[in-house]
């Protein structure tokens, strides 16, 4: 069964439910604001433990523009098929992705799922901004090729 990847507005935690889920389900069990379903690639059942660990891997996240540039990078990586230097170095950033891609290694099939739900977190992440209009995400003539910087507070 397919899972869809839900959003609360409140408290942005992200969930993948299940459909029936979402139609009963549409306000946040933790803070009871608005759930908002995430306009993104379907996932499966079998990613819900997996969705887990990089939500929580990347819960530092919360620069609605900075998500959105990575956005554009996981979709370059998920384009180009060869995302294992990428993952690399964004378990270097986020070092609770670590032994995910650790064990992802060279597997194409691995590295696809979590760039998928990377981009499903990042397009979640992305839209959060509350003021000012939507970043364009689509154009990636500005965008580089360069691993994320990593950034010193
Ligand atoms: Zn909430």
């Amino acid at each position: 069964m397919s899972r869809i990847p839900t959003m609360c507005v409140g408290c942005q935690r992200l969930s993948l439910v299940q459909p029936t889920q979402c139609q009963t389900e549409t306000v946040c069990r933790a803070c009871g604001a608005e759930l908002r379903v995430v306009p993104s690639c379907s996932h499966s059942e079998t990613d819900v433990a997996l969705f887990e660990e990089v939500v929580s891997a990347t819960a530092s996240l919360d620069d609605p523009l900075e998500a959105a540039r990575l956005l554009i990078e996981v979709e370059r990586a998920l384009a180009s098929g060869s995302s294992q230097s990428f993952l690399a170095a964004l378990s270097d950033r986020w070092l609770g992705l670590t032994p995910l891609v650790t064990v992802t290694g060279g597997n194409r099939d691995a590295q696809t799922r979590i760039l998928r739900i990377l981009k499903t977190i990042l397009i979640a992440r992305a839209s959060t901004r509350r003021s000012g209009t939507m970043q364009q995400v689509g154009s990636t003539d500005t965008a580089t090729t360069q691993a994320p910087a990593r950034r010193k507070a």
